[in-house]
């Protein structure tokens, strides 16, 4: 399949990385569909992208988009809880549940069977094996890593991630789409955290742990890396963006796959998820929010 036979899109998991995807796609002109598990899920979605702050009507608002563009690419989005409906005739099928490989593979296992013999299955996952993935459908050749950033109608980077079994064709095609959504792909190979994560994770450990040791507010270690380092946000901050259970399997894998400690997930953060404070989305993290 090349670039320009990808029409119909389906997102499998519209929570904060779907529902960013799902908006890049139809921003950019594809019809999508996308799939959560209820419809309250499937409703959070799509009032993400409608007037969430990454959202549409941001956009709009800030001058980035004129209103008829934002109401024709909100239009090519359907949304379903059924999983065969999504991806039934879809050419490109993107994962983004939970960062979990028992489910990822079950969820895989259930597109393979029920998607077009063409179609690409793409995984967003921050770290999971994409050999271990396409390993659970019989098109491993076609199972790919696409890789967004959050907030994904922000944030540029896309790693297309090959796996053991993944064709060239294939991840040359993918890469070149995420250049047709305005991203600038990364090619890489399929080792645990693939480039980004891997080298950002151990900053991100090393500053809970001073947060831990009482060392700073968060606050302060926060200014002091913007500061110092002109990064336009703290650690702290970027956890919260993540989530924080997002960050907890992002470490866990990590630290299983490697054995390295500089990956091992610190005590707060367990506890603080334990807690339920998952950061912006839940309103609490390392900071409040409204
Ligand atoms: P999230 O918790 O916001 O969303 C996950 C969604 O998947 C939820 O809405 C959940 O209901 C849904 N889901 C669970 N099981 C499902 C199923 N069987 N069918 C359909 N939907 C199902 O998580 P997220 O932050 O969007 O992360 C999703 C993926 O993206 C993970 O693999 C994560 O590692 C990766 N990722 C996250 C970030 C980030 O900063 N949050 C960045 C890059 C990649």
């Amino acid at each position: 399949m090349k670039v320009e036979d990808v029409r119909k899109v389906a997102v499998i998991g519209f929570g904060t990385m779907g529902s960013g995807i799902a908006q890049v796609f139809a921003v950019a002109g594809y019809d999508v569909v996308a799939r959560d598990v209820t419809q309250e899920l499937v409703e959070r979605g799509l009032n993400l992208i409608k007037g969430g702050p990454f959202g549409l009507n941001k956009a709009v608002e800030k001058g980035r988009m004129k209103r008829e563009d934002a109401d024709a690419a909100l239009s090519r989005i359907k949304t379903t809880t059924n999983l065969v409906e999504a991806v039934k005739d879809a050419d490109l099928i993107i994962e983004a549940v939970f960062e979990n490989l028992d489910l990822k593979r079950q969820i895989l296992k259930e597109v393979d069977e029920n998607a077009p013999p063409h179609s690409i299955i793409a995984s967003n996952t921050s770290t999971l094996s994409i050999t271990a993935l396409a390993a659970a459908t019989k098109r491993p050749e076609k199972v790919v890593g696409m890789h967004f950033f959050n907030p994904v109608p922000v944030m540029r980077l896309v790693e297309v991630v090959k796996g053991l079994a993944t064709s060239e064709e294939v991840a040359e095609m993918v890469r070149q789409l995420a250049v047709k959504l305005g991203k600038t792909p990364v090619l890489c190979k399929d080792v645990p955290g693939f480039v980004a994560n891997r080298i950002a994770f151990p900053y991100l450990v090393e500053a809970m742990k001073l947060y831990e040791m009482g060392v700073a507010s968060a606050q302060d270690i926060d200014a002091a890396l913007k500061l110092g380092y002109n990064f336009p946000m703290g650690p702290l901050e970027l956890i919260d963006l993540i989530g924080l259970d997002v960050t907890l399997d992002i470490l866990e894998t990590l630290y299983r796959e490697t054995g390295e400690s500089k990956f091992c997930p610190p005590t707060i953060l367990r506890q603080m998820v334990r807690a339920g404070w998952l950061g912006r989305k839940s309103g609490r993290g390392f900071y409040t929010y409204k």
